[in-house]
């Protein structure tokens, strides 16, 4: 089988979006919008914000023998993701359901599916394809021990973790990373939730757990990339009005991953990320937000 420059190593789950104009309190009933079903999944996300940017990906997955699935295998095919890797289980296609309130934010509930089903053999089943990938992608939402297969059969290329949704690390995977991604509380998180931190020292902070480069996403305030033996690097978010921060993170990390193939530093590959994301979150839904490689915004002066 071709190596594609991207392999993406993950999750792929149907989001059933409910839009509410407050969360609901305990005990609490509220009515909420219309459902609507999208195509989500930290990994698919991934995958898909890569591909429409015209990077070269492959996807190692698994979805149910439903409709869900068939929804998912159609958004990565149209990204022109090859899924050639992804499999089908008899467990269902994971679910997300995804509460939206006015302000942009979410609240989200994961039934992983079979996406539980994405073991250490599929990765192995897919070796060739990671072995010749220039950059390996992997977030949280599949067992550790896959993760762990991920970085070690990928070794060869640049190893990409997104610590989403947060997990402990074993060292061996955090001496991989490069770069860890994570988000401000998954960055707290992983430092025993020292909230006194500022993005910069979470970023240095989380280098000095043994991570050999680091990028903290922040939201609107940016990220911070920290890599050894070099200041922290403040990257600006872009002022947009937020509609819909669903899969922003996905889509700042399938664009940082497209930009380090191509051989960017990690700072201009995250300035990069910084201008899809930004276009993602002025957009309803996750996978549909994201843009073409003609949509991203240009740079902050
Ligand atoms: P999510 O879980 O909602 O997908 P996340 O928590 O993983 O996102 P964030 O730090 O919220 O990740 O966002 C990732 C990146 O997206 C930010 O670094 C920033 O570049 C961009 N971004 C997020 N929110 C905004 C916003 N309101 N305005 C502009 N850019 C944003």
């Amino acid at each position: 089988m071709k190596g594609a420059g991207i392999v993406v190593v993950g999750s792929a789950n149907v989001d059933h979006v409910v839009e509410i104009d407050h969360r609901p309190a305990d005990g609490e009933t509220i009515l909420g919008s219309d459902l609507v079903f999208t195509p989500g999944g930290k990994g698919a996300n991934q995958a898909v914000a890569a591909g429409r940017l015209g990077g070269d990906v492959a996807f190692v997955g698994a979805v149910g023998a439903d409709g869900a699935g068939e929804l998912l295998r159609t958004s990565l095919l149209d990204a022109g993701v090859d899924i050639r890797e992804l499999a089908e289980s008899e467990a269902p296609t994971g679910v997300a359901i995804i509460m939206l309130t006015p302000d942009g934010e979410n609240s989200i509930i994961v039934a992983p599916g079979a996406n539980r089903h994405v073991t250490p053999e599929a990765v192995v089943r897919g070796s060739e394809v990671l072995a010749a990938a220039r950059v390996v992608v992997v977030q949280l939402e599949i067992p550790m021990e896959t993760v762990l297969a991920a970085a070690r059969l990928g070794r060869h290329g640049r190893f990409l973790l997104n610590a989403a949704p947060p997990r402990e690390l074993p060292q061996e995977l955090l001496g991989a990373c490069d770069p860890l991604v994570v988000n401000e509380s998954e960055a707290a998180y992983l430092l025993g939730n020292r909230s006194t931190l500022d993005g910069a020292e979470l970023a240095s902070a989380l280098l000095g757990l043994g991570a050999r480069s680091v990028v903290v996403t922040m939201g609107a305030e940016g990220a911070y990339v920290a890599e050894r033996s070099a200041v922290p690097v403040h990257v600006p978010a872009l002022p947009v009005l937020a509609v819909d921060t669903t899969g922003a993170g996905d889509s700042f990390v399938g664009a940082l991953a497209v930009r380090l193939t191509e051989g960017a530093s990690l700072p201009e590959a995250a300035a990069f990320a910084a201008r899809v994301a930004a276009v993602a979150v002025g957009r309803r839904g996750a996978q549909e937000s994201y843009p073409t490689l003609d949509e991203v915004l240009e740079p902050v002066e």
